[in-house]
């Protein structure tokens, strides 16, 4: 504890709301809405001041994917502490970061073999988006400036990478400020045309790819996707056949692929990372969130020796990536980085989340015949419960009405820690979750879409 002063959820939210500004929120809606204090969290449970638990559900917004203070992410963590902490990476280098680079580049698609690294996934994008055009230009083809992003993309929130998203509700009110990304229409199968499966939604899309590319690539940079699941744009999913075809395109075209697995990493879609579900390695391919376990901020941009291979060069030639962060491959990030992969590596957990996502289909089930349900989809250990006002017409709920925070303040009034993305209600919960707790969390959703949608 830091202070003596009173530790109630009351007496800390008060403190809280004098000086700080919190992320992704309107400050104001905190005269109504409960700032909850967390003081302890182990495992899938967060404890508040007030003696309350909250099952995380989503994770931590999507890090921590083996839960809260892991046994072995906090021994590694502690070993750490006590030899070194952090130290500028140019020109110095430390065993967390080359080891973490060997290990990534073992277990990550064949071809990428040169990590760099940043400190959140927004940053990894900007890095991803600069070494493209870079590249481009250091083989004299400096017409390639642009990238193609896909409707609903989501990519991150500083300039760059906000660029390239395609959620209204983060990128209009900053337009002019930011690149002029073309967007491809997303492959989302939540859009197919009646009759149409996911594959027809993959194929047709890649046709209007292929007519994009066409008029396109010459000025093209790069092609950016998160594979598999597009997560903050509302959870839309996607036939692998799209990745696999994608790859083909950007070969054809000679523009890179940029794969953003900085949600879908490390084993949430089934396999350890998405593009091994279309059989493709891209040009990038960008990691943070779970790469830490969620403990610690870090990110890692993978790509090939082709491109390293355009940089390097005599320093006078200007062709270097000169790029940097301060905490670029920080120690103790890079560590609790290892000890995730350990844990990948020693225990059965693909093998344990196919049966977890087996369970939450079951307990999904039922919601398909809901009223105000258009559809439930799932990958892995991700699912999404779309609610609408008409389930024929697929009319959404007006934004305004805010259905989705209803179930939030069910959630937890209920002990359950579900943060729906507008009208989408969403698990993805840590892999350490018990069979019952899937039980209980869908339980406590099943319930709050009740009383959201009267
Ligand atoms: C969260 C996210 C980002 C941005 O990562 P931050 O660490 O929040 O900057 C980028 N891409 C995807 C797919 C994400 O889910």
């Amino acid at each position: 504890m830091l202070t003596s002063l009173p530790r109630s959820n009351a007496a800390l939210a008060a403190r809280d709301l004098a000086v700080l500004w919190h992320p992704c929120t309107q400050m104001h809606d905190h005269e109504t809405l409960p700032l909850l204090p967390i003081v302890r969290a182990e495992g899938v449970w967060l404890h508040d001041a007030d003696g309350g638990r909250y099952l995380d559900a989503v994770s931590s917004w999507w890090t921590n994917v083996f839960g809260h203070r892991h046994p072995r992410l906090v021994a590694a963590l502690k070993d750490q502490l006590d030899v070194l902490d952090h130290i500028m990476l140019a020109g110095f280098t430390h065993e967390p970061a080359l080891e973490l680079a060997e290990e990534l580049v073992r277990v990550t698609p064949a071809g990428l073999s040169r990590v760099f690294y940043a400190d959140n996934g927004s940053s990894a994008i900007e890095v991803a988006l600069k070494m493209s055009f870079h590249y481009w230009s250091n083989l004299g083809r400096g017409a390639k400036q642009r990238f193609i992003a896909l409707s609903g993309s989501y990519h991150g929130e500083t300039l760059g990478a906000l660029s390239v998203t395609d959620v209204a509700l983060y990128r209009d009110t900053y337009a002019p400020l930011l690149l002029q990304p073309l967007f491809a229409p997303s492959p989302d199968a939540y859009l197919a045309e009646p009759g149409e499966s996911a594959r027809d939604v993959a194929t047709r899309r890649l046709a209007e790819l292929r007519v994009l590319l066409e008029q396109h690539a010459a000025q093209t940079c790069a092609i950016l996707i998160e594979p598999l699941v597009q997560c903050a744009g509302g959870m839309r999913m996607h036939d692998a056949s799209y990745l696999t075809g994608l790859r083909t395109l950007c070969d054809e075209f000679e523009v890179h692929l940029i794969a953003d697995e900085i949600a879908v990493g490390f084993g949430r879609t089934g396999t350890l990372f998405a593009c091994e579900q279309g059989n493709i390695s891209p040009d990038f391919l960008c990691l943070s969130k779970g790469l830490t376990g969620g403990m610690l901020p870090l990110s890692a941009v993978l790509t090939t020796e082709a491109v390293y291979a355009a940089f390097y060069a005599e320093y006078a030639s200007g062709k270097a990536f000169l790029h940097s962060h301060s905490y670029t491959g920080n120690a103790l990030a890079c560590r609790a980085a290892l000890a995730t992969l350990q844990v990948f590596r020693d225990e059965p957990v693909l093998a344990r989340n196919r049966e977890l996502a087996a369970r939450l289909a079951r307990e999904l089930d039922p919601l398909r015949d809901h009223p105000n349900v258009a559809d439930v989809r799932q990958t892995g250990l991700i699912a999404a419960v779309e609610l609408v006002r008409d389930r024929a017409t697929r009319e959404p709920f007006p934004a305004h009405e805010r259905r989705g925070l209803r179930v939030y303040r069910h959630g937890l009034a209920h002990g359950m820690l579900l943060r729906p993305l507008g009208n989408v209600v969403y698990f993805m919960p840590p892999y350490v979750i018990e069979p019952e707790q899937i039980e209980m969390m869908v339980r406590v959703a099943r319930d709050g879409i009740a009383e959201a949608v009267r």
